[in-house]
């Protein structure tokens, strides 16, 4: 294996310094064929869903296969207004040059893909590299082994390997992929993972963007639009049984409407997944019995008021409400990345931006107040990647916005113009006029220095 990783990698930058992965028209034919690939494909990852997650049609289309059709669609429309050279303004010190910001691909690049949204979360980063002329290594999650059969099968259809390449394993392939030299290095996971390949991407001083988790909270004021914020909480919250980067991980709700709010939950976890969520065959499932395990000793936390039921067989966990929850339990420690909601009370919103701020800084951010000042002091005070006033997940599919998280969630943002960004290198360029040539620039005088 180390061998083949090596040969690929010599076969990728020798494409790479060919040129063609530069040459727009061909970027724009290869997404084309991505786009039309993944509707060839549609059948295939559905079933490889069905099969590693128990991910319904429904929520397999919208969450990873129509996302990631609207990214390739929304670049195709703009990728040659992106990938233009732009010139830059001149100040009186540079009269008589041109200033120009160039676009350059960074060259062989690395995908590593997280399991929760597998193939969505292995293409979308791919759609920022090709657009950008950048060749590709996409090594998808293990957890998720049929789709990233699936994604395979697909890329080697559409792509040669010296162009995108698809390598399957483990934390050991992950570990090898991460000692050659690639120009760039785009990784979607956890937190302590991020941290590993930060520190083998330092020893070569190869760029990074890290995409990682942590706790989003979700504050709900006492002046919210309670059933809306219940009803787009639990959407959020329980999508993917709750095993999604931007879930609103916890809600700390305000005394007053504490339990209103609770009443209008579990009517909407009711509506969305029926009385019996776990005779519901349309229901995610947990990705393995480690993580199913780690999640049922949350129960033992605060007082569990909606589901707590579970099923070994099928690793389903009902969408579950916990009350009566503290930061010293264990279900408030660390990312919970799966359907159970805790909830924790508020007198004073001061107080719950002060424990937030001295908390990691969090990938989402959900607030629901109809007071715009409120809303202005959680957005404003607190830091976190991205989020929605009134909403959860929504931010994640406004192509124009940047995803990304911030400090432990996080470094750096992709999607739309911001993937492109991601994966291209801005060369400044000064083309400098010969007609003349300013002389006070060769004078060591004070006043001339200080002029330039
Ligand atoms: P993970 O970090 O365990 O694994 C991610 C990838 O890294 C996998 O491909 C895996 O094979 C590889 N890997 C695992 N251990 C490794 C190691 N020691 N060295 C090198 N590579 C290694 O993450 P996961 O469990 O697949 O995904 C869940 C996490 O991902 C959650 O924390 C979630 O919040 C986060 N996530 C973030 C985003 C985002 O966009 N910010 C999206 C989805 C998931």
């Amino acid at each position: 294996m180390k061998h083949e990783i090596e040969e690929l990698m010599i076969e990728q930058r020798a494409y790479f310094h060919s040129g063609k992965t530069r040459n727009m028209d061909l970027r724009i034919l290869r997404l084309k064929a991505l786009y039309y690939g993944i509707l060839k494909y549609e059948k295939e990852i559905m079933s490889a869903l069905k099969q590693d997650l128990n991910k319904s049609e429904f929520e397999s289309f919208s969450t990873e296969i129509g996302v990631t059709l609207k990214e390739i669609s929304f670049t195709l429309k703009n990728i040659k207004k992106w990938a233009k050279v732009k010139r830059v303004k001149n100040s009186l010190t540079h009269v008589g040059s041109t200033s120009t910001l160039l676009p350059e691909p960074y060259g062989v690049t690395l995908i590593i893909a997280p399991w929760n949204y597998p193939f969505y979360l292995a293409i979308a980063p791919l759609i920022g590299a090709i657009a950008a002329g950048n060749t590709a290594v996409v090594k998808p999650s293990e957890l998720t082994p049929n789709v990233a059969t699936v994604v395979r099968n697909l890329l080697e259809e559409l792509y040669p390997e010296e162009f995108v390449a698809v390598v399957e394993g483990g934390v050991e392939t992950s570990q090898r992929l991460l000692q050659q030299k690639f120009d760039y290095i785009f990784f979607t996971g956890s937190t302590s993972v991020g941290k590993v390949v930060m520190e083998a991407a330092s020893k070569q001083l190869i760029p990074v963007t890290l995409e990682l988790g942590g706790k989003s909270p979700t504050i709900v004021h006492h002046d919210a639009n309670l059933a809306l914020a219940a009803k787009r909480i639990v959407w959020g919250k329980y999508m993917n049984a709750g095993q999604t980067c931007i879930a609103p991980d916890y809600v700390y709700v305000h005394h007053e409407v504490k339990e209103k709010f609770l009443v209008h939950v579990k009517r909407e976890i009711e509506v969305l997944y029926g009385k019996k969520p776990l005779e519901n065959t349309e229901y995610t499932r947990i990705v393995s019995k480690r993580h199913f395990d780690r999640l049922l000793s949350f129960l033992e936390d605060g007082t569990t008021v909606a589901g707590g039921k579970s099923k070994e067989e099928t690793l389903t966990i009902e969408p579950t409400v916990i009350d009566n929850v503290d930061w010293n339990m264990p279900i408030m420690q660390e990312e919970i990345f799966g359907p159970l909601l805790p909830v924790l009370e508020y007198h004073n919103i001061d107080a719950v931006i002060e424990e937030v701020v001295n908390r990691p800084k969090p990938l989402a951010l959900y607030v629901f107040s109809e007071n715009k000042d409120i809303q202005q002091e959680v957005v404003t005070r607190i830091p976190f990647g991205g989020g929605c006033i009134n909403d959860t997940i929504y931010h994640i599919v406004q192509p124009n916005l940047p995803f990304g998280g911030v400090g432990e969630s996080g470094i750096g943002r992709y999607h739309g113009e911001y993937s492109f960004q991601t994966f291209s290198h801005y060369k400044g360029v000064v083309k400098q006029t010969t007609k003349f040539d300013l002389p006070v620039r060769y004078s060591t005088t004070k006043y001339a220095l200080s002029i330039l």
